[in-house]
């Protein structure tokens, strides 16, 4: 097993059920994404209920409060002695190879030969930053959701922010209280208030079951693995942090940003377009939602259906910014992550770096995978979504590994 996250560790606890031999190599400590790789102010987006891991349930004083990212380390490092993993710290894997009907895996601290090997190292090791980046003048300082930690670290003055997903909203919020001028670049994105009908509207994803919706159910299924993180955040007060949330603080949205030319930054136009589908489709999620709640007699247990003010469009939207100007300080890249594999030596990734898998058993005998986006199920990236997914792929490996003993009893 490759990797002490949550995933990883899950798989362990159901591996042990079973009784199957295994380590769990980890390059950093236990939750090191969660003590290394998020910035100061960081609050999962999901409430600390849904915050489940197989045989550990949320048991705090806050079953509504969002967990800081300490918090997640904490829970994480609770689980791992729950479930008795036999994890080996500080051993960074550096390959993974075939070897006959086994894989050779070296590691900073020695070599393993295994059958199975269970990669569970993250879907989020490295920051994607568009390759526009290359043309940003050398007097800004840039930053991705890895180096930024609060606003104290960036320059004094304006602040382009890049990406309207979660983390983009949330660094533009912060950072623009900071007293810096924040212009926010957005394209496609999904807008969600954080309360629906009174409830925490990640209750309704789980409670109507949306986010169970299998792999193999999902009509375009590279779609949903690509979708952006909505835009969310967990605070105290349980407030919307949308785009209108946004204007109303006084941050600058311009449109996509599409290239830099001449020190130039060129944003696309069309924001009415843009807003109007992100509207659409939260209406539409809503409306799911009223349906269920009707058709499952819910509609007692939860408040009246509301309506949100549509995404208000900016009276003039600048579609270039010039970089060298002065006015922009420093560019911070909210633009996504994506995993690192550069230590995988064997031919299962696509040509866009992607794992060839079908929900999580890869392309290659004796090889798994868990953590990727609607890996078996939309919920499959989030914490409480690990257990279906770990039971399942525990389940094939399980019996592949039989197969394989006999096999190996009749030869
Ligand atoms: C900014 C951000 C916010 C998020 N917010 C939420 C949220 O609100 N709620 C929620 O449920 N989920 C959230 N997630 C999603 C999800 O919970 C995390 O991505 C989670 O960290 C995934 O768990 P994991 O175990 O799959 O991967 P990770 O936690 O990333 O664990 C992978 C482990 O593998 C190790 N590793 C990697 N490569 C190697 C190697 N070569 N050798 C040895 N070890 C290696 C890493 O050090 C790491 O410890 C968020 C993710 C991000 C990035």
């Amino acid at each position: 097993m490759i990797g002490a996250g949550h995933a990883g560790l899950a798989a362990s606890r159901f591996l042990t059920d079973r009784s199957i031999d295994h380590v769990v190599l980890e390059r950093g400590d236990v939750a090191n994404s969660w003590r290394r790789e998020r910035w100061d102010s960081l609050r999962l987006l999901t409430p600390n209920w849904q915050s489940r891991l197989p045989g550990l349930a949320y048991d705090g004083p806050e079953p509504d409060g969002y967990m800081s990212a300490g918090e997640v380390a904490a829970l994480i490092d609770r689980f791992a002695r729950v479930a008795n993993a036999p994890v080996r710290t500080q051993t960074a894997v550096t390959s993974v190879r075939p070897a006959a009907d086994r894989y050779d895996v070296t590691t900073s601290a020695g070599g393993f030969r295994c059958r199975c090997v269970l990669l569970a190292s993250g879907a989020c090791n490295v920051a994607s930053v568009p390759g526009v980046s290359a043309g940003v003048p050398p007097s800004i300082a840039q930053f991705t959701p890895f180096d930024y930690r609060n606003p104290d670290r960036l320059p004094e003055g304006g602040v382009l922010v890049v990406g309207g997903s979660a983390t983009g909203v949330q660094l533009a919020a912060e950072i623009h209280q900071s007293g810096r001028p924040v212009t926010l670049s957005v394209g496609e994105h999904v807008r969600l208030p954080r309360t629906y009908r009174g409830r925490d509207v990640l209750w309704w994803m789980d409670a109507s079951g949306l986010w169970n919706q299998r792999y193999d159910e999902i009509d375009d299924l590279t779609r949903a693995r690509r979708l952006p993180s909505p835009q969310l955040v967990g605070t105290p007060q349980r407030s919307t942090l949308d785009l209108n949330a946004l204007t109303a603080m006084g941050v600058a949205l311009v449109g996509r940003l599409a290239t830099i030319r001449d020190g130039r930054a060129l944003f696309s136009g069309g924001l009415r377009n843009v807003f109007a589908l992100a509207d659409l489709k939260m209406e539409r999620l809503l409306a799911t939602f009223d349906e269920w709640a009707r058709a499952t007699g819910r509609d007692t247990d939860v408040a009246a259906p509301e309506r949100f003010e549509p995404t208000r469009v900016p009276a003039a939207s600048p579609l270039q910014l010039d970089l060298r100007a002065g006015a922009i300080r420093s560019i911070v890249w909210a633009t996504g992550f994506h995993p690192d594999y550069g230590w995988l030596d064997v031919p299962v990734l696509d040509e866009k770096g992607q794992l060839r898998h079908d929900g999580g058993v890869v392309d290659a005998p004796g090889l798994y995978a868990l953590g990727l986006p609607v890996l078996r199920r939309r919920k499959s990236t989030f914490i409480h979504g690990i257990e279906d997914d770990a039971r399942d792929v525990i389940d094939h490996l399980a019996g592949y590994l039989a197969g394989e003993s006999a096999l190996a009893s009749r030869a």
